[in-house]
């Protein structure tokens, strides 16, 4: 085989519950993964050795090493088989880096797929949802894709039924915030708080089943946004911007600094997205809509 592609979807956090520290450091989570069509590449082809390469507005922020989430995905299937990892993965980057989109871990989850195509090696299902769960805690949604509830760090997922399509505005900062910082910060502005233990808001699990977007603006929730704006106060302006210009609600993109913006339609995320791109406050908006499917092999 010369190669093999696999197209993988961005998420956003419809609902982010974030319980107190545990003792090992992780917080339990109840996280609604909702997929949206921005898309990375990953192509998986035979070479001599591990090689990463990328291309795309922020390749230079993605490391090429055995620290890249697609090469650490090839590692452990290849482990796994008792096979060596000789592959050249390139990613086609489109899903802004560090942004609280779950980039790095869609990449992980598409090379997974790629490798495991590329080397014949039939893993099942559930198979590859073991190594995504030990990649990273939303590596096994980009995966499944659609929508989804994650318990646990968040990995362990139950599927969800959305009732429409939703229309997304992402407003994309300059420079990332870090997903650790954003918990210590967390940690810091709950010290001493009771937190408590995480839950789906049935309101919105019902919002998300009715495909009605105004039900749904009313329910979204991340317990991860007063962290992201102490680290970064400059996400304030983004969000009355995203409001001012007609959209529903807007959030912090899980640990940000990605924020993200629910319109009615499509034409209200075209002008939302509009006013976001000719204000200062970011560096540009995209619309997206979701759901979409996760990581699939292309023909
Ligand atoms: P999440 O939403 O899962 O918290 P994120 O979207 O905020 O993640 P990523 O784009 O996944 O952040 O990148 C976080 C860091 O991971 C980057 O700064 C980079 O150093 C590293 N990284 C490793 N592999 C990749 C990859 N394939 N693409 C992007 N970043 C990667």
């Amino acid at each position: 085989m010369s190669g093999v592609t696999v197209r993988v979807p961005a998420k956003v956090n419809v609902q982010l519950a974030v319980g107190g520290a545990r003792a090992d450091g992780f917080h339990d989570l109840a996280n609604v993964f909702l997929a949206v069509d921005l898309f990375d590449e990953v192509t998986a082809r035979p070479a001599a050795c591990l090689t990463v390469t990328c291309e795309g507005p922020d390749a230079d922020l993605v490391p090429l090493d055995a620290s890249n989430l697609a090469a650490r995905a090839a590692i452990l299937l290849a482990e796994r088989h008792g096979i060596a990892p000789d592959v050249h993965l390139h990613i086609v980057k489109d899903i802004p880096v560090a942004g609280g989109m779950a980039g790095g871990s869609a990449d992980g989850a598409a090379a997974l797929l790629a490798c495991d195509a590329l080397w014949e090696l039939g893993s099942s299902r559930e198979e590859l949802l073991e190594i995504c769960a030990e990649l990273g805690s939303d590596v096994p949604f980009s995966l499944v894709g659609g929508a989804a509830l994650g318990v646990g760090r968040g990995e362990r997922l139950t599927p969800l039924e959305v009732g429409g399509s939703f229309h997304w505005v992402f407003a994309l900062a300059d420079g990332g915030l870090s997903t650790p910082a954003v918990y210590g910060e967390f940690d810091r502005l709950t010290e001493g708080v009771r937190v408590p233990d995480p839950v789906a808001s049935p309101a919105l699990l019902a919002a998300l089943r009715s495909g009605d977007p105004v039900a749904l603006a009313g329910a979204l929730a991340n317990d991860l946004q007063p962290a992201a704006l102490s680290l970064r106060p400059s996400l304030a302006a983004v969000l009355e911007t995203g409001l001012a210009a007609g959209a529903l609600s807007g959030l912090v993109s899980g640990s940000g600094p990605t924020t993200a913006f629910l319109a009615k339609d499509a034409e209200s995320a075209r002008s939302v997205a509009e006013a976001l791109t000719a204000s200062p406050t970011c560096r540009t908006a995209r619309t997206a809509l979701s759901p979409t499917p996760g990581a699939t092999i292309l023909a």
